[in-house]
């Protein structure tokens, strides 16, 4: 499963915490005019989970050390690794060419050679990352599976997914060890470095989002091109539901504390705008979100989807339409949320 065509097309990323730091033109959705044949495989034996960047990134460490060059990095690492790495390397150019910055750094020197032994595991994870894959395709048999690349960056990008359907993860995010020093990082990446239970997780989750673009190809209709603020929530907050449903994690797990009290207010707020193309209070808002936690359409989502799926006795319907999410509006009215309120 290996197409050499990359163009980025999930540039809304995954999780709250990549939203808070990307580049602007990261947030928008850029749908590919032409998009290249996917690289899918509906036998979740098929799937290769590449960690050949990881080990490749702790040899360039290794060589360069303690004086971290950045061209080295780009030159030994970047572009000799992956095609997967390059492209995203190509994406995240501003940030990744100064990896060696990153690594002369003390805290983040530290974080990094702190998380080594768990990325030269991951490979380690395949069982389990496969058995979740298992349960995707138990709880929706029609579903497509990508091969996962994982990398090592500079902690700016999570996860994305090429235009051909392929999955790279940016593992640096989700290896932190128990004595990970994390205190000396900024706000930022203390919030959103994790475990290897989210490293899991998010997989899933771009998973679920490459079913989803699959599903929208298929029946020829739009996918995030002009899409509504509803309809981009739902297909967030509906990938983190199913992926809950997967693994029992929860991406967005720090949401709730905050949301559940004023569950109503924030309802009528997002009711007020869902229809239209502005995301900029609810998604992708990580940088101008204020005293509120960013990406509170993630959690609008993820309560809809959940709530449809409580109450409804067919699940399977529910989780079919959580994928071939073709019609927000028939979705929204089906779950019976906003009959709550
Ligand atoms: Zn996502």
């Amino acid at each position: 499963m290996k197409n050499w065509n990359l163009y980025p097309i999930f540039l809304f990323l995954t999780l709250t915490f990549f939203n808070s730091c990307r580049d602007a033109e990261d947030d928008i959705p850029e749908p590919v005019p032409t998009p290249p044949a996917l690289a899918i495989s509906s036998n979740v034996e098929e799937v290769t989970f590449h960690t050949t960047d990881i080990s490749l990134f702790w040899q360039v460490y290794d060589a360069q050390a303690p004086n971290f060059s950045n061209a080295a990095f780009v030159d030994n690492y970047f572009l000799k690794g992956s095609d997967e790495l390059e492209a995203l390397y190509q994406l995240k150019q501003n940030s990744f060419s100064k990896m060696g910055n990153l690594l002369r750094a003390t805290a983040t020197h530290d974080y990094y050679a702190s998380i080594r032994k768990n990325t030269l595991q991951i490979a380690q994870e395949t069982p389990a990352l496969r058995a979740a894959l298992n349960q995707l395709k138990y709880l929706y048999p029609k579903a497509v599976f990508s091969d996962v690349t994982f990398t090592i960056g500079a902690l700016s990008a999570g996860g994305k997914i090429l235009s051909d359907g392929q999955i790279i993860i940016g593992s640096e995010f989700f290896s932190r060890a128990e004595n990970s020093p994390t205190k000396n990082l900024n706000n930022w990446h203390q919030q959103v470095i994790r475990d290897k239970a989210y490293l899991h997780a998010v997989v899933i989750h771009e998973l679920i989002h490459v079913n989803q673009y699959h599903s929208a190809l298929e029946n020829n209709v739009p996918f995030t091109q002009g899409a509504s603020l509803l309809k981009m929530a739902l297909l967030e907050g509906g990938a983190d539901f199913l992926t809950d449903l997967i693994l029992g994690v929860y991406h967005n797990d720090h949401l709730p504390a905050y949301a559940d009290p004023i569950e109503a207010e924030l309802w009528a707020a997002f009711k007020a705008e869902m229809h239209g193309q502005d995301y900029s209070n609810w998604l992708f808002n990580g940088s101008q979100s204020g005293d509120q936690p960013a990406d509170l359409g993630y959690y609008i989502g993820y309560k809809i989807a959940a709530h449809y799926f409580e109450q409804s006795l067919d699940k399977s319907a529910v989780i079919r339409q959580i994928i071939e999410l073709h019609d927000p509006e028939a979705f929204l009215a089906a779950s019976g949320y906003a009959d709550q309120f």
